[in-house]
C-alpha cells in the first residue's frame, strides 16, 4: 500500500503535503509532485492537506493508472522535504481538469 499523486497536483505546489510527510517521500517535477511508492509508509496524513484532492491511496480504483507515473518520476526527480511557495496560478488550477494532457512534463523541479 502507498499513496499516490494524480494530475490534480499540476500547477499547485502548495506543498502542505510535503510539510507533514514523516518520511520525506515526495519528489518534485517542474509543475507537480509525486510520491515514491516504496518509501511511503501509508500513514495518510498528507491526504487531507491537499486542496485539489490530488492524493489518493492506491486502493482507490482511479489511483492505479497514476502509480507507475509516481514510481517512474520519483526515480528521476529530486526529493522535496520542505514547504515552498505555491505556483502563481495555483488557486485557479485547483479546479481545472485534463491537466496531464495539457501541462505534464518530465522536467525536474529544484528539490530541497
Ligand atoms: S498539496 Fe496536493 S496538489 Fe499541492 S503540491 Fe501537494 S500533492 Fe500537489
Ligand atoms: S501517506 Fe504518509 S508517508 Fe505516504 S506520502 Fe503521505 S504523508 Fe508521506
Amino acid at each position: 500500500m502507498t499513496y499516490i499523486v494524480n494530475e490534480n497536483c499540476i500547477n499547485c505546489k502548495y506543498t502542505d503535503c510535503v510539510e507533514v510527510c514523516p518520511v520525506d517521500c515526495f519528489y518534485e517535477g517542474e509543475n507537480m509532485l509525486v510520491i515514491h511508492p516504496d518509501e511511503c509508509i501509508d500513514c495518510g496524513v498528507c491526504e487531507p492537506e491537499c486542496p485539489p484532492e490530488a492524493i489518493l491511496p492506491d486502493s482507490e480504483p482511479e489511483a492505479t493508472k497514476w502509480l507507475d507515473l509516481n514510481r517512474d518520476m520519483s526515480e528521476i526527480w529530486p526529493n522535496i522535504g520542505q514547504k515552498i511557495d505555491e505556483m502563481p496560478n495555483a488557486k485557479a488550477a485547483e479546479s481545472e481538469t485534463g491537466k496531464f494532457d495539457k501541462y505534464f512534463t518530465k522536467a525536474p523541479g529544484k528539490g530541497n
